[in-house]
């Protein structure tokens, strides 16, 4: 007689990047493998793994929090890495305590190198303050990160990397989910914008940025990760402690304002909000531009940071080569996002294609070229094979699709490169132009 076994009673063994896991009952998604890359990748670069003698070996090892901790896989991976001199994995169910356990063992000792807990993450993460707080916070949430960001704020280490993620993926497309889980408005829909998935991590570092600033501390994200699965929304970031208490916002949270008419961005601050038109096309009147925020408005990637995990994951070898190309395509982003409030924007090369009334789809990499050739910052993006991040407002970008199509220029006018959100004269509002290219 056939007899049907509970899926959870069946062993399900699996290796990732070395490193065997039983995962047998608990939640394990292998698409996310390239995140656990990229945390263990950063915590080496904290680790000093990129010197300059012995590359991928850390020189001193880090004190990690694993919050939510699964069946241990996170934590394993640190371990296995050499990065981490102890990991503490918290998974709320004591049913996978024997799982994690089996799971670290080949790493150390439990009580020298790892520990395994049981109790509310967020309690854990208000309780280990000063002597006891942690290099890297890994708070791998399921849904809603909010309140793992402001508990994680107690128990990182001043100077110290917390791994924010978010993976609800109606956090930042329903308005009242996102007020709650924000206190902001959201971009929209992927079908009303196509840049939804690059201001849901704005959403996310800003909420953090906030969390931080409450704390006298200042948050900047190292680098960020979108995956379509899930959808998965994470963010390496720093915490320092801020100059004499100022918080440091201004040009770091603000919105994203999108022309309805012809899909413009840009970044505006509270002064301005209500008072703006669309620099491109001028269709949108007065109060009429559809803003998402506060959000994060800096770069989305520490350059420099992003180079040396390119550098450990190449001296890891080919089971980080995953890591490393996808690093390459964060590098390029890097290189374009100039400073704070200068982060050119999420554009997708099918809605330039149809602006430009072309009849096919326009090539990326040739678009991406173009624009650079006119002066413009521009690269593409990992958050869609077809978007790009550019400064360059739409009319240049459509300029450049037709002249590829060898359409010429049409009736795309020329404008400046410090083309601006324009204000209009009010005497109850400030009439200087944005300090900050779009
Ligand atoms: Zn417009």
């Amino acid at each position: 007689m056939l007899v049907w076994a509970p899926l959870t009673c069946l062993a399900s063994i699996v290796t990732e990047r070395g490193v065997r896991l039983d995962t047998t009952g608990a939640f394990y998604r292998a698409e996310s493998a390239i995140s656990r890359d990229f945390a263990v990748l950063a915590a080496a670069v904290h680790a000093g793994a990129d010197g300059a003698e012995d590359v991928g070996r850390p020189t001193r090892a880090l004190r990690v929090l694993d919050a939510f901790g699964g069946c241990g896989s996170r934590s394993a991976r640190y371990l296995e890495r050499g990065v981490a001199r102890f990991v503490h994995c918290n998974e709320g169910s004591d049913e996978l305590g024997a799982l994690i356990r089996a799971n670290l063992a080949p790493y150390g000792t439990e009580g020298d190198t790892w520990a395994v807990s049981h109790v509310d993450a967020h309690a854990l993460l208000l309780r280990n303050v000063g002597e006891y707080a942690f290099d890297l916070i890994d708070a791998d949430s399921f849904g809603l990160s909010a309140r793992a960001l402001s508990a994680a704020m107690w128990s990182v280490k001043l100077g110290g990397l917390l791994y924010a993620t978010q993976t609800d993926g109606r956090a930042h497309t329903a308005p009242e989910r996102c007020l709650a889980a924000y206190g902001a408005w959201p971009a929209g829909s992927s079908a009303t914008n196509p840049a939804v998935n690059e201001q849901a991590i704005r959403l996310l570092i800003g909420r953090a940025v906030q969390e931080a600033a409450m704390h006298g501390l200042i948050a900047t994200p190292l680098f960020s990760l979108y995956a379509r699965h899930g959808p998965c929304y994470r963010s390496m970031l720093a915490l320092s402690r801020a100059p004499s208490r100022s918080p440091q916002l201004r040009g770091r949270l603000g919105f994203v304002a999108t022309c309805g008419a012809c899909g413009q961005h840009a970044v505006l601050d509270w002064s301005r909000l209500g008072a703006a038109i669309c620099p491109n096309c001028g269709a949108c009147g007065v109060g009429a531009v559809p803003c998402a925020g506060p959000l994060y408005v800096g770069p989305l990637h520490d350059r420099a940071f992003v180079q040396r995990m390119r550098c450990v994951a190449g001296a890891w070898g080919d089971e980080y080569a995953p890591a490393a190309k996808l690093l390459a395509t964060l590098a390029a982003e890097a290189a374009v996002e100039g400073v704070a409030g200068d982060a050119p924007l999420f554009y997708h090369a099918h809605s330039v294609a149809s602006r430009a009334a072309l009849r096919g789809p326009v090539r990326l990499s040739a678009l991406v070229d173009v624009l650079q050739a006119k002066g413009w910052r521009a690269s593409r993006v990992h958050f869609d094979r077809f978007g790009l991040k550019t400064n360059a407002p739409v009319d240049a970008q459509v300029a450049a699709a037709r002249a590829l199509a060898g359409l010429g220029l049409g009736a795309a006018p020329a404008r400046p490169h410090s083309e601006q959100i324009v204000v209009p004269s009010s005497p109850s509002l400030p009439t200087s132009v944005d300090p900050n290219p779009l």
